[in-house]
């Protein structure tokens, strides 16, 4: 999935998961300034956890923000 699928669907944003077990620091990024052909896993090999420094986080389109901004339709895409 690129950032235009994403953003298609209604998704400006990315949530970043930090995959150390020890931290499991959760954000989301605002990626508007990236260019649509960006893959959204390449930011996974690009980005570091702010939190604890590990370089393992998972990137996947933040689905959530379309749940509150279109519809109840949303809601379903809302599973881990
Ligand atoms: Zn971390």
């Amino acid at each position: 999935m690129t950032l235009g699928n994403m953003r298609e669907q209604g998704v400006r944003g990315l949530a970043v998961f930090c995959l150390n077990h020890a931290c499991l620091h959760r954000t989301v990024i605002n990626v508007d300034e990236y260019p649509a052909e960006i893959e959204v896993p390449s930011f996974g090999r690009r980005m570091k956890c702010s939190k604890c420094g590990g370089r393992r986080v998972d990137v996947r389109p933040n689905w959530r923000e379309r749940a509150q901004s279109v519809d109840w339709r949303g809601r379903s895409a809302w599973e881990m």
